[in-house]
């Protein structure tokens, strides 16, 4: 049913990098950015006149580092009192605070005010851009697109990327697990999707900011997630934090002073950091080097690959615990594992390689599907299939998924009573009756948890309501009928009833804790409207202003090389093109209109002097 509709496109919103694909002539197309990348820096910077998304903003990170946000991938869904926020704060240039309800607000300066953003919004800048990349490409507009989490991401985490991609426009036709998205890249690379003989695959994600394990089963068109785990705050940043901490210290030893607090100083120096992990990865050692780190001194450091290990050694062995975990909990072997695939820019650090080599018995690694392009290559597929404007190959593929954690209410002795334990397939669908604790009871308050601790204050909390005007009657005797459901993109709601009150039955549906309300969303959007506006309007009078300086410099050379051209006329115009040259280096007008008009004034000088030459 391959409609007229423009394509639906599949984006892997990654904490450092993005990366877009669509199916397109019956393949998936990773697009290129305007830059000519493949994949896109997760980055968003803020300037006086100026909002850049991407590659540009990165670029310019070293010189604007307070104004540069990155890694917001790690803020999004969560609380600013969540000590993953609260640690990460200080190790960034640009500032975060506490804003509504718990949440993170990062604080910039842009066009000469400070601005609050949600996590939310940066976000949907990123999606916007990559929104943009795709429509250049494709030369339509686009709505819909899968965009893709790491299968770890909690109920608050989904929502708020949900939430991000309607703020950039786009209607999110599925939020897809990553390490989901990898195996069906590597189902349809390698063919395995349609074999008859069923394959165990571990796919093993290890990304900018976070980490993912899942397992999977996958035969004749149809991808079953068996498990999955991981942390969604562990990755290449982590790796390059504890560099950059080791050098801070080597700095204050050798020099006597501390960068710690200088946001310019420690960005350079994590930029630096990131490139020395890259290239550990092949060599084993490199220096870093950087001049005029901090009050005119300049920095030099060597750093070899066995103390990059070092630094690391712990969270690359949380990594394998944590594949331990997963397939114990799918309830199979590791000998029973056929492929182990490697995704994410952080398995070519050798280290990881190396211990889950060991772990697997000296089993070779899967290196064929690439890290990075990866999960945007499933999720375009994924896009097609939803869209119904793939094959019939496309057409054909089943995925099921399952929730990361477990999911259920807090009861009697303020411990969580499990209704859907982690690793369920979703979609689905699960009820569980309770009875009320004291007599006379004439309400009841439902507070949902996720998480796999006993008691509820170990858990998260998602959100909570009252169901009231219940039956009344003796402690126990009321029963209420308590329903969770998770929908396709692992999105949880939940109503309760109790049957006996007849029409006072309530059903209600979670209202995240932390989300943004629909009329925040609604300002987004169209705040997010109105930055597209002025970069578009930015563009214009780049454009407008460049045409200009050539014209003004193209007139100059013709009157000077023109020997008919002489006399006062072409003098006076000479001056009025020296002036404009020299206006146009003081001056920038905000308004396109005043750069078409002087350029209009040129013209008309220049044709009264081709007359008078003629
Ligand atoms: P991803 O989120 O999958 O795009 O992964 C990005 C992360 O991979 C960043 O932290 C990069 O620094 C890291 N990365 C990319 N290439 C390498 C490499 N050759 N060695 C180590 N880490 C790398």
């Amino acid at each position: 049913m391959a409609g007229s509709r423009s394509p639906a496109i599949g984006i892997d919103l990654g904490t450092t990098y993005s990366c877009v694909g669509v199916w397109r002539n019956d393949r998936v197309e990773i697009i290129a950015n305007d830059q000519g990348n493949r994949t896109t820096s997760s980055c968003v910077g803020f300037k006086e006149t100026q909002r850049l998304v991407g590659d540009a903003a990165k670029n310019e990170a070293a010189s604007n580092p307070t104004n540069t946000v990155f890694a917001v991938k790690r803020l999004i869904g969560k609380r600013f009192s969540d000590p993953c926020v609260q640690s990460d704060k200080n190790l960034w240039p640009f500032k975060v605070i506490e804003g509504n309800d718990d949440r993170p607000n990062i604080i910039v300066n842009y066009q000469g005010e400070e601005k609050h953003f949600a996590a939310e919004e940066i976000s949907a800048m990123i999606l916007t851009k990559m929104k943009e990349v795709a429509e250049v490409f494709l030369g339509c507009t686009i709505k819909d697109a899968v965009v893709t989490v790491p299968a770890y991401f909690n109920d608050a985490q989904r929502q708020a990327t949900k939430d991000a991609g309607a703020i950039a426009g786009l209607n999110v036709m599925r939020i897809m697990d990553e390490p989901t998205a990898a195996a069906v890249a590597y189902g349809f690379d390698t063919n395995e999707v349609n074999s008859s003989v069923k394959k165990n695959l571990l796919i093993f994600d290890l990304g900018g900011g976070t980490f993912d394990v899942s397992l999977l089963s996958i035969s004749n068109g149809v991808i079953e997630v068996k498990a999955t785990a991981g942390d969604t705050h562990l990755g290449g940043e982590d790796f390059d934090n504890r560099m950059v901490k080791y050098l801070v210290e080597e700095f204050r030893r050798k020099h006597m002073k501390d960068i710690s607090s200088n946001p310019r100083a420690l960005r350079r120096l994590k930029t630096a950091c990131e490139q020395a992990k890259r290239i550990l990865s092949t060599t084993t050692q490199t220096t870093v080097s950087i001049d005029c780190l901090y009050e005119g001194t300049d920095f030099y450091s060597t750093i070899t690959r066995a103390r990059f290990e070092e630094l690391n050694v712990d969270l690359f062995e949380k990594c394998i615990e944590t594949v331990a975990k997963c397939h114990e909990d799918a309830g199979i072997d590791k000998n029973n594992i056929d492929v182990v695939v490697l995704i994410g820019g952080s398995t070519r650090i050798p280290k990881v390689q190396k211990l889950l080599k060991n772990y697997f018995s000296g089993k070779e690694l899967c290196n064929s599907i690439h890290p990075d392009e990866a999960v945007a290559y499933g999720a375009a597929i994924h896009a097609a299939n939803l869209s119904g404007q793939g094959t019939e190959e496309i057409s054909n593929l089943v995925l099921i998924d399952v929730t990361p954690l477990s999911l259920g209410i807090n009861v009697l002795g303020d411990i969580t009573h499990v209704i859907i334990p982690r690793n369920t397939p979703i979609p689905t669908q699960k009820s569980h009756e309770y009875s009320t604790s004291a007599d006379f009871q004439s309400a009841i308050r439902i507070k949902v948890y996720e998480g796999e601790r006993v008691q509820s204050e170990d858990n998260n909390l998602l959100g909570q309501f009252s169901l009231s005007g219940i039956h009344l009657a003796p402690r126990g005797e009321t029963n209420i009928n308590v329903t969770f459901k998770i929908d396709s993109d692992g999105i949880l709601h939940v109503s309760a009833k109790e049957p006996v009150s007849g029409t006072k039955e309530q059903i209600t549906l979670i209202n995240e804790e932390g989300r943004l309300s629909k009329q925040e969303i609604d300002r987004m959007v169209q705040e997010a409207a109105r930055n597209r506006m002025e970069d578009e309007l930015f563009k214009e009078k780049v454009l407008a202003k460049n045409s200009l300086e050539d014209y003004a410099y193209s007139l100059r050379k013709l009157v000077k090389n023109n020997d008919k051209a002489s006399g006062e006329y072409a003098k006076s115009i000479a001056e009025a093109v020296d002036k404009m040259i020299e206006w146009l280096k003081h001056d920038v007008p905000n308004d396109v209109y005043v750069y078409h008009t002087k350029k209009k004034e040129l013209e008309e000088m220049s044709s009264t002097l081709s007359r008078m030459s003629l």
